[in-house]
């Protein structure tokens, strides 16, 4: 059983978010099979061990479930259903989020912390962070 131990929440603001940014939807669901706790993110960031050594900000692409702002969440327009969301009223709509990576941070490190979206179910994102050979010219 995993402890709810997200020390950090990142609010966002959701009429900030850009209607190209919608169209990414519907990338990461049951990316995970057999997860035990469903509503987990995990992702995984693959560093090089100079990045490592002096930190970085890594860019997460976070989807948040949020209202279909083409119908207003009632699924339809008019009398036709809506396309942009299928009808369900929801869009998975993917927000960036900047994780900071302390210098020295060491491989397979995971960071936690919560997304959340006025309106939407909050996402818990755990990133884990795996250090590459990879050679930076
Ligand atoms: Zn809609």
């Amino acid at each position: 059983m995993l402890h709810d131990c997200f020390a950090d929440e990142i609010a966002i603001d959701f009429p900030s978010v850009e209607p190209a940014v919608e169209r990414m939807r519907n990338g990461f669901l049951g990316q995970c099979p057999g997860d035990e706790v469903d509503d987990l993110l995990r992702r995984e960031v693959h560093v090089s061990r100079r990045e490592a050594f002096d930190g970085l900000v890594v860019p997460i692409q976070v989807p948040i479930r949020g209202t279909c702002r083409r119908c207003g969440g009632r699924g339809e327009t008019w009398t036709e259903p809506c396309d942009e969301c299928r009808g369900t009223g929801a869009l998975l709509l993917h927000h960036a989020v900047r994780v900071s990576l302390p210098p020295g941070v060491a491989d397979g490190a995971r960071f936690r912390f919560r997304v959340s979206s006025p309106g939407a179910a909050s996402v818990r994102v755990e990133v884990r962070i795996v250090i590459t050979n990879r050679v930076i010219e």
